[in-house]
């Protein structure tokens, strides 16, 4: 395929040749005056607009430059079980489910962007949903099933990355218990107009790098053995982590903000 290039290639050779700092071009203008405007937005073809937030990426190991690291390893400081200070396990890297209660962060979310890694027991103890179970509930109500659905059957909306009770994942990209599982999430929250649903709660899951939700829609909040529905609230609110009361394990949990486009550097 050939790309092509707004510049001639004269002048990008006459670059090259003069060498100069990068940094001399940093103040020259690169935008256009003279294009379109784009339809629905307030800012013209290769117009002016903010230049986004440079952010340092992470490695396989650490988070981004500017994500809130809810769990580095090293405490419990972000986490409460009913307004009490969180008590699960904490050893080496990890933190363990222990039958003390579920976990809630103390900040509160809207739009994010979720990472986390689990790990369920070893000696595998229990089947179905008696198995390495625990969750993620955003916004406290909307939850991403947390299982080992390794070589483990269970009804296919309860099964690992299900949205619960109302989707299964694409596909079931489960490791061996006792491995480490990673998941990057992208959770939308939804809107209200009063009482009424105005947008629904939408997600996309990538579970151990393969993609099991694609902007997947909640029906509701979470439920057991009822139909989701929708009860309004407000545009943030905490992250659960489940105790079901298996020892699941859990490290390196960080979120972004997502703010929107066009927000400037800060
Ligand atoms: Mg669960």
């Amino acid at each position: 395929m050939t790309i092509a290039c707004p510049f001639p290639r004269t002048a990008l050779a006459a670059l090259a040749l003069t060498a100069l700092p990068l940094a001399a071009f940093q103040d020259q203008k690169v935008t256009y005056d003279d294009t379109p405007q784009l339809p629905g937005q307030p800012y013209k073809v290769h117009g002016e607009r903010p230049w986004p937030q440079v952010v340092t990426p992470g490695d396989s190991t650490a988070p981004p430059s500017d994500a809130i690291k809810l769990f580095d390893g090293t405490n419990l400081d972000e986490w409460q079980t009913g307004g009490k200070p969180a008590a699960w396990d904490l050893t080496e890297d990890f933190m363990r489910v222990n039958g003390t209660g579920t976990l809630q962060s103390k900040r509160e979310f809207g739009d994010l962007q979720l990472h986390l890694e689990f790990s369920c027991p070893t000696p595998v103890k229990g089947h179905s949903q008696g198995r390495g179970n625990s969750g993620i509930f955003f916004m406290g109500r909307y939850e991403l099933q947390i299982l080992d659905c390794f070589e483990n059957k269970t009804y296919p909306d309860g099964q690992t990355t299900a949205l619960y009770g109302q989707w299964p994942p694409l596909v079931n990209a489960c490791l061996p218990p006792g491995e480490w599982s990673s998941l990057d999430v992208v959770f939308e929250a939804p809107e209200f107009e009063g009482k009424d649903l105005k947008t629904p709660a939408r997600i996309t899951v990538l579970h151990n790098g393969v993609v099991v939700h694609h902007a997947k829609e909640f029906l509701g909040a979470t439920s057991h053995r009822s139909v989701a529905r929708y009860a309004a609230h407000g545009g943030k609110g905490p992250l659960r982590l489940q105790d079901h009361g298996n020892p699941v394990r859990f490290r390196n949990i960080w979120v972004r903000d997502l703010a929107g486009y066009d927000q400037a550097s800060r």
